[in-house]
């Protein structure tokens, strides 16, 4: 459903607090080092991150009932996601968007979609092997792309595998 005027506010509010602290968090990463890959391309609205959008939970924050219930209402209620999946492994929670509409792949409230949305795909830059949804038209790109693949063409590997790892790796 889409959001009105009230919802709205909420959600701008929130973003101002999530993107100041999103801010805060990559500049500590950033003082760690530059992550190992960058973005290039641009958001084409395939739709294939509104399916099932996933929020990634440290193991210790997960296993807090009280915050994960917490976190699962706020998106119910301000974010219009519900609750499919809890992966206690991978502290994953799994949602449904009901502003998604599968059928035109649209979003009814694309201007006040929250900062998860506006962030995705960059969190997936700090993963060690970041898998993009296959329709997606970002590209994930290895920064010391020349150096590994000159390191993989020293191992002399079957070409699938050469091929799949060259993929994983985001070195096409
Ligand atoms: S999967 Fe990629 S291209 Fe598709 S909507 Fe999401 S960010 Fe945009
Ligand atoms: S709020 Fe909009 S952009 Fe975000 S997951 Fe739902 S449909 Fe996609």
């Amino acid at each position: 459903m889409r959001d009105g005027p009230l919802r709205c506010l909420v959600k701008r509010v929130a973003r101002w607090v999530q993107g100041a602290d999103l801010a805060l968090g990559r500049l500590v990463l950033r003082l760690e080092g530059e992550p190992l890959y960058r973005l290039e391309g641009a958001c084409s609205g395939c739709g294939s991150c509104c399916e099932h959008p996933t929020v990634l939970l440290p193991r210790v924050l997960f296993r807090l009932r009280s915050y994960r219930s917490l976190l699962v209402a706020w998106h119910r209620w301000v974010n219009g996601l519900e609750l499919e999946l809890a992966d206690r492994r991978s502290g994953a929670l799994v949602f449904r968007c009901t502003h998604f509409d599968p059928a035109t792949r649209a979003c009814d409230s694309y201007a006040s979609r929250p900062t998860m949305c506006r962030d995705y795909p960059r969190p997936l830059l700090y993963q060690a092997a970041p898998e993009l949804f296959p329709a997606c038209t970002h590209r994930v790109v290895y920064r010391h792309a020349a150096r590994l693949e000159q390191a993989l063409e020293d191992q002399d590997l079957p070409p699938e595998q050469l091929a799949e790892l060259r993929r994983r790796l985001g070195l096409d």
